[in-house]
């Protein structure tokens, strides 16, 4: 045998070859479709955070390697952060580390603290690299399913204690949740932080859109729940917070020991990364208040004139408490437009019949069945743009009144 007989990919990563934002971005272009598919802003953060870091990048400030948990500067303002929103003391040199972006988080949090064969119970539908960094820690995934009830997706306390284990380790917790665009409530993150007390296991938290939280809905961190801040892992991001998912920065907070594990696997995956921006996102994070309340409010009006229009085309839409996106049932439509409720056919059909580009719910699913008709928006993009993409969606409830269509 020769080392070309075996497939490359190991069987591990086998089932994680391809995402479907390739496939679905490639159609876009193809179709000239507007791309409500990947998360992204179309608009880019404040300019003043621009010129901070144009200003780090020509006062050769972070050009080389910066220090291996982050510059002093932006680990001083993260602890400044979590104590002022949410009263979180953490002290700058032990308990908080940069990494590059959330994503790093999450993979060194992953590799630190799982040992092969530990089981993760982690939120269905879930973040897509979730399923891909238990795989490479040597995991083993136990999803617990959301499901809608009374327009939002909610957690069954029932599943969630039911599927704990003696091999259970770790909770990985995504509030706001992306794709669902449900926000934790108090009661759901009681429960949680008292079955992590009462079964002794560890959570890491993916906080990415803390700002991102509407109406009167509040983001609590986990953190904060009795028991909860020396086994839990809290992951922020500057990519969302601040519309500059490019630069890559994000970091990790919680008890020195969790944090001294979380950076002993980061420093051999990145080692150190972003590091103008580094100085750039120090500043950001002590924006006033008006930045984040601006923010919020602006797409809060985007989510209002995206579930609009959704609604009209026939889609019934679920309440997004928080993040970038919108998730529908696509079964409203009818049997001949929603392709029999099936959301991948409905996402690979969408940009053809209407010029625009979503994601199937379904890929973030063990359960694939319990996600199909469910069909992902995001509407971090420009109100011209949500405009014209939300007139072309509206075409689809006058064909879904033509006999035959
Ligand atoms: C975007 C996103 C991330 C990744 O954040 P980066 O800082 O860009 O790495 C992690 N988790 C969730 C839920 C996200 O939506």
């Amino acid at each position: 045998m020769t080392s070309t007989a075996r497939p490359h990919l190991n069987r591990r990563l086998a089932e994680f070859g391809t995402t479907i934002f390739a496939e679905m971005s490639a159609l876009a272009v193809q179709t000239g479709s507007i791309n409500l598919g990947q998360g992204f802003p179309d608009t880019d953060g404040p300019e003043e955070i621009r010129e901070a870091a144009v200003r780090a990048l020509r006062d050769g400030r972070g050009n080389q390697y910066p220090p291996g948990p982050g510059i002093p500067e932006l680990r001083t303002a993260i602890a400044a952060h979590q104590q002022r929103r949410y009263g979180l003391t953490y002290d700058p040199d032990t308990q908080v580390l940069v990494t590059a972006g959330a994503t790093e988080a999450i993979a060194a949090a992953l590799l630190a603290l799982l040992e092969p064969g530990d089981e993760v119970i982690a939120f269905e539908p879930y973040y897509d690299s979730y399923a891909a960094c238990i795989a490479m820690a040597g995991g083993t995934r136990v999803p617990v399913t959301l499901r809608p009830h009374e327009g939002r997706f909610r957690l069954d306390l029932d599943e969630l204690r039911d599927a704990v284990t003696d091999r259970t380790r770790l909770l990985l917790i995504n509030t706001p949740h992306n794709p669902t665009g449900t926000v934790l409530t108090r009661e759901e993150l009681t429960a949680i932080a008292e079955l992590a007390v009462e079964r002794d296991l560890l959570v890491v938290t993916d906080e990415v859109y803390e700002h991102l939280v509407f109406d009167d809905a509040e983001h609590l961190p986990l953190a904060t729940f009795p028991g909860m801040r020396d086994r839990t892992v809290s992951i922020g991001s500057a990519g969302k917070t601040f519309s500059f998912t490019g630069w890559k920065v994000g970091w990790a907070t919680g008890s020195p020991s969790l944090v001294s594990a979380v950076r002993s696997a980061k420093q051999f995956l990145t080692y150190v990364s972003s590091g103008p921006f580094q100085y750039a996102v120090a500043e950001a994070l002590a924006l006033p208040d008006t930045y984040f309340t601006a923010f919020r409010e602006d797409m809060r009006v985007k989510r209002d004139l995206l579930a609009a229009g959704l609604a009209e085309a026939g889609f019934e839409v679920f309440r997004t408490a928080g993040t970038y996106f919108i998730t529908t049932d696509i079964r409203p439509l009818g049997a001949a437009l929603s392709h029999e409720g099936d959301g991948f056919a409905f996402c690979r059909a969408l940009p053809e019949q209407a010029g625009v580009v979503a994601i199937p719910n379904a890929v973030f699913y063990d359960h694939r069945e319990a996600g199909a008709p469910f069909v992902r928006f995001a509407f971090c993009k420009q109100t011209s743009v949500l405009e014209e993409a939300a007139k072309r969606l509206r075409t689809l409830a006058d064909r879904g009144q033509t006999p035959g269509a």
